[in-house]
């Protein structure tokens, strides 16, 4: 299916779907975003009609049949003949100015899609010390490019946030490697998350590893407002393969999530689930259900291979298997009165990285 007439001027569910799997061609001038970190990295944020798109630009998506091309002075999504009008979005101002202890802002956090200002506080993970990392996660390959700090404190992130605020950046998503066995990172988070609600208006979203509902509490009396706890695989014998260093986690995420449900409230838990790691299609629309049911939002995303990590020469899956995905969990959610459009902060309300929210606003709009 190529670019359609009725998807100039808006970005469909089903375009947006295409771009996050299958990634664009763009020129060299544009191929300037971050390559690795927390996330799928390697992106470049795209504005069609209302919607925001992460789209892959790096290795698979040199031989995507979309490119990103220049005309008439405009950017514009092309394939064949079909042409679609897309609006690169800019990098902030404040990415060239430096906080008060001299480091340049855009070391600290940086715009993800339009309104979000994204960073990971601690950018070291302990299993990568072990090497058994999760596969496809670049975190600690922003250390070696030196494009970020190890530790962000909760005063850089402060005034970071007060001039992402003034370019009209009005939530935050507060990521972190485990830095310890102990809290998985709840600590940093905590003291980061207190430090933006008491010096700024943003709503925050906070990111770990499951902990216990203790923690979960003191997250959120740190003022965030929404929690993701990231499963990554519905498949167990996947997650174990994939996310070695966390593979002893596997049976706590149901608890987290039910704690964090009662601790968040509805509608504002997530877990990011990977598509295209080798998943059983079974088990995880399986597993999909049972999170709506349990009132965790299932943010599903393709696999994004990044250069340099073990998954780098994986492929991301094809569109079509993600719309399978997409339709069984809009049919989940409104089964169990899911509503993405209701989360307060971070990924979710972003959804650059994801086709879910599209896709449920398109259902709902029948
Ligand atoms: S959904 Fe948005 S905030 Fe989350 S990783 Fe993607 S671009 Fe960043």
């Amino acid at each position: 299916m190529a670019i359609r007439e009725e998807d100039i001027g808006q970005m469909n569910a089903a375009l947006k779907n295409r771009l996050l799997c299958l990634g664009i061609r763009a020129p060299e001038d544009v191929k300037t975003g971050r390559k690795a970190g927390a996330g799928p990295a390697g992106g470049k944020y795209l504005e069609v009609g209302e919607s925001i798109v992460n789209a892959p630009i790096y290795g698979f998506s040199e031989n995507s049949p979309i490119s990103l091309d220049f005309f008439d002075g405009n950017y514009c999504l092309s394939e064949n003949e079909d042409k679609c009008a897309a609006e690169l979005i800019q990098e902030p101002s404040f990415y060239s100015e430096k906080t008060s202890d001299g480091i340049l802002m855009k070391r600290i956090a940086l715009q993800h899609g339009k309104h979000c200002l994204a960073t990971t506080v601690c950018q070291k993970c302990l299993y990568w010390r072990k090497g058994n990392e999760c596969h496809f996660c670049g975190i600690e390959l922003s250390l070696k490019y030196d494009t970020t700090i190890p530790l962000k404190t909760p005063d850089q992130l402060t005034e970071v946030a007060l001039r992402a605020w003034e370019e009209r950046l009005t939530h935050c998503t507060l990521t972190t490697g485990t830095s310890s066995l102990d809290d998985r990172g709840a600590r940093v988070l905590a003291e980061s998350s207190r430090a933006l609600k008491d010096n700024t208006r943003m709503e925050i979203h906070v990111q770990l590893e499951p902990v216990d509902r203790e923690r979960i509490e003191f997250l959120k009396q740190s003022g965030a407002d929404t929690i993701g706890i990231h499963v990554e695989s519905l498949d167990q014998s996947v997650f174990e393969e994939k996310c070695p260093g966390k593979a002893h986690q596997w049976t706590r995420y149901w608890d987290a999530w039910k704690d964090a449900v009662e601790v968040f409230g509805d509608n504002q838990v997530s877990s990011y689930v990977i598509i295209g790691m080798g998943e059983d299609e079974e088990t995880t629309k399986e597993g999909i259900e049972k999170m709506c049911e349990q009132g965790v939002i299932p943010f599903l995303v393709p696999l994004r291979p990044i250069n340099g990590t073990k998954m780098e020469n994986a492929a991301p899956p094809a569109p079509e298997v993600m719309l399978d995905y997409y339709s069984h969990a809009i049919g989940c959610m409104k089964v169990y009165g899911i509503d993405p459009q209701k989360n307060k902060a971070g990924c979710v309300r972003c959804g650059a990285c994801s086709a879910l929210g599209d896709f449920y606003e398109e259902s709902h709009a029948l």
